[in-house]
């Protein structure tokens, strides 16, 4: 192992957890929603791509209901047309930075990676994102000041899953999971994409949608966007330019 790869296998899970949610943003971050009510939101990074991304639209729809997604901006200047339809079809797009990258948010001055990305959205939606998630979940104090700034909510999570991982977990176990850790006001992070890539093929997403949707609404719960869970604005408008500085 060369020196590089030991300073990245020891910082890497040692700044995951000093950055990413619960722990990280310094309060910065929103991890959930009201505990008082039975709702609940579904999240969805990394995207869009040709064909999972797709697939998960078609199994909400069948499902009817809606979902967030923390969309990159390089995917989204691939496949517009799919941002497009995710808007149409009632779910909210917030922002997952431009190029999904590790070291951006830790810079002291760099905000390309948010303005541009937010600048992609909105030159397909025709309006500006105002949700925010930071890729790999790593917040540092001074980048949850800028995106303040910068307008922006920014959104962590309380129930986590492995549904990113590569070969792809069984459903029924992610599932099993989500659902131990669904709380009123939860927030789920799942990924309906992978960053980068216009086209992705993955099915643990989609088949774990299947599982948990029903049995929650059987117990009871609601779904809703996260706008709508936390009772920020989603957007906003395109004339809404805030200084990057
Ligand atoms: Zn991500």
């Amino acid at each position: 192992m060369n020196l590089g790869n030991l300073v990245y296998s020891i910082g890497d899970p040692v700044l995951t957890k000093l950055l990413s949610p619960p722990y990280g943003g310094r309060g910065q971050y929103v991890y959930h929603g009201p505990r008082t009510s039975k709702r609940v939101a579904l999240t969805f990074d990394d995207g869009p791509c040709v064909g999972s991304t797709e697939r998960l639209l078609d199994v909400l729809g069948e499902l009817g209901v809606p979902g967030t997604f923390f969309c990159v901006g390089e995917n989204v200047a691939m496949n517009p047309e799919i941002l497009e339809r995710t808007d149409r079809e009632g779910h909210v797009v917030g922002s997952h930075s431009q190029r999904h990258s590790r070291g951006a948010g830790l810079s002291f001055r760099d905000t390309d990676h948010i303005v541009d990305a937010e600048t992609r959205i909105a030159t397909v939606l025709g309006k500006r994102p105002a949700l925010y998630r930071p890729p790999w979940g790593w917040l540092t104090p001074w980048e949850g000041r800028r995106l303040h700034r910068l307008g922006y909510t920014i959104v962590g999570w309380d129930v986590y899953t492995l549904d990113w991982k590569v070969p792809e977990p069984d459903p029924d176990d992610v599932a099993r999971q989500a659902i131990a850790d669904a709380k009123p006001g939860s927030i789920f992070c799942f990924h309906d994409a992978f960053p980068l890539v216009k086209e992705w093929d993955k099915s643990v997403t989609v088949e774990t949608m299947r599982r948990i949707v029903p049995e929650l609404v059987a117990g009871g719960y609601e779904f809703v966007t996260v706008d709508r869970l936390l009772d920020v604005p989603a957007y906003r408008p395109l004339d809404d330019v805030r200084a990057a500085a």
